[in-house]
């Protein structure tokens, strides 16, 4: 049986974008706008020999609406359910809010294990936010850019031990 790993995270912050990375084709939907409703995608992920399968969390995407958040909230927890463990993505470059707060909340209460990113690393601009990220009190972030596959190799070092 496959090891199956979630990217989880609020909206905007990178998780399709590493799902297609990961997959190696335009499979999850990446969109720039808010309000668009999607879904829990999987499907069949490698980084170099590590083989696994990757679930996409979606469904979502004005936060300020509180049935879209619930949304969210139970596609977040369905998705750990049926992982084997998870990466929690935050946006580097707006640092640790409120809302990662509530999904880090949602990881501790169900015992996830869990690798935090801080994506949208490139460059410098992603500094701050991984320092940031500690706050989480889930380990040491891995600084990734996504959209550039800058910090695909400290990832392969993380989850090899997992799978
Ligand atoms: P999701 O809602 O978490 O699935 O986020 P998406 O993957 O749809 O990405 C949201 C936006 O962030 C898109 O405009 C992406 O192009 C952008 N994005 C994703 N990864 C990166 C990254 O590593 N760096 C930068 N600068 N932008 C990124
Ligand atoms: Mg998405």
């Amino acid at each position: 049986m496959s090891f199956k790993l979630a990217i989880v995270g609020r909206p905007n912050v990178g998780k399709s974008t590493l799902f297609n990375r990961l997959v190696g084709k335009r499979l999850a939907l990446v969109d720039d706008q808010p309000g668009v409703t999607r879904d829990l995608r999987e499907a069949a992920a490698r980084i170099a020999d590590l083989r696994f399968t990757v679930i996409d969390t979606a469904g979502l995407e004005d936060a300020t609406d509180d049935s879209l958040q619930g949304r969210m909230r139970r596609l977040t927890e369905r998705a750990v359910e049926m992982a084997d463990a998870c990466l929690f993505m935050i946006d580097a470059r707006v640092g640790v809010t409120e809302a990662d707060r509530g999904f880090a909340e949602i990881l501790r209460r169900q015992g996830a294990t869990v690798i935090v990113i801080a994506n949208k690393a490139e460059g410098k601009a992603g500094e701050a936010g991984f320092y940031d990220a500690f706050q989480l009190g889930l380990g040491e972030p891995v600084q990734l850019s996504a959209e550039h596959g800058e910090g695909v190799t400290d990832l392969y070092s993380r989850l090899r031990p997992l799978i």
